[in-house]
């Protein structure tokens, strides 16, 4: 069975096997640990945990993804999500970023290294 959802709840509960899509391309996937287990992600999926709402942080506003979409209609240059991300670099605007396998088939399209979105995020 494949589930379409922006529901995390449902795939934390439901899935097996994950894939994150941005504007129409998988940009990470991997088993359900992978994703909901590790704290390392594609700069998207840790936006889209980020803007899960905390119950137990009653103050805490939401953290939406800042921007908007892409136009799909106009060719891209470089990562699709770049516009968006805060980790973005010139090589992020000048070439597509590579599906790079993170790990026992954690597939993230990313130009960052698994070994830089550990440190900073340590
Ligand atoms: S390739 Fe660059 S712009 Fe795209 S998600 Fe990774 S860091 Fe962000």
């Amino acid at each position: 069975m494949i589930l379409i959802t922006h529901d995390l709840g449902i795939v934390a509960e439901t899935c097996d096997k994950v894939a994150v899509m941005y504007a129409g391309q998988i940009v990470e996937s991997g088993s359900i640990y992978d994703i909901f287990d590790k704290y390392v992600h594609h700069p998207y999926t840790e936006g889209l945990f980020a803007s899960i709402p905390n119950l137990h942080e009653k103050n805490r506003r939401l953290s939406p993804i800042e921007g908007l979409m892409p136009d799909m209609s106009l060719p891209v240059k470089g990562c699709w999500f770049a516009p968006r991300c805060k980790y973005c670099s010139s090589r992020c605007t000048e070439s597509a970023p590579p599906a790079a396998d993170w790990g026992n088939g954690h597939m993230v399209r990313c130009h960052l290294q698994k070994e830089e979105v550990s440190t900073w995020r340590n």
